[in-house]
């Protein structure tokens, strides 16, 4: 957790909450909060701002391991939802593992996925 986040839990503040505050894009907001990106000079000015602390540039770092999983998710979605465009169900291979990542998706056009691999990917969107 980072210097941000520990405020924020303290604080009671969500993400959308400061996103509104600060008038930063949230899915931007959410990786810095999240460590899966730095954020720059006039973000840091703004949060702090809202949240009245002096955070600064080593307040703040990436967590390599959890945007690499970050990353992989994207990755794994990107390829099942492409996969799946004229299918219900079907498998790829895992971009994590590298073993099957199976998928069935419903008629509502969500789709469930779980890669064969124990606490692996996993999502539905
Ligand atoms: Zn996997």
């Amino acid at each position: 957790m980072n210097k941000l986040k520990e405020k924020m839990v303290e604080k009671n503040i969500y993400t959308r909450e400061l996103s509104e505050k600060t008038r930063l894009d949230i899915a931007r907001l959410s990786k810095i909060v999240n460590s899966l990106r730095m954020p720059n000079l006039e973000e840091i000015k703004r949060i702090n701002k809202v949240l009245n602390l002096s955070l600064e540039m080593k307040d703040f770092k990436i967590d390599q391991e959890r945007k690499n999983k970050f990353n992989q998710a994207i990755k794994a979605f990107n390829l099942v939802y492409e996969d799946a465009k004229n299918k219900t169900k079907g498998s790829v291979s895992c971009p994590a593992c590298d073993k099957r990542l199976n998928y069935v998706k419903h008629y509502n056009g969500h789709i469930w996925a779980q890669c064969e691999t124990e606490n692996c990917i996993k999502f539905m969107q």
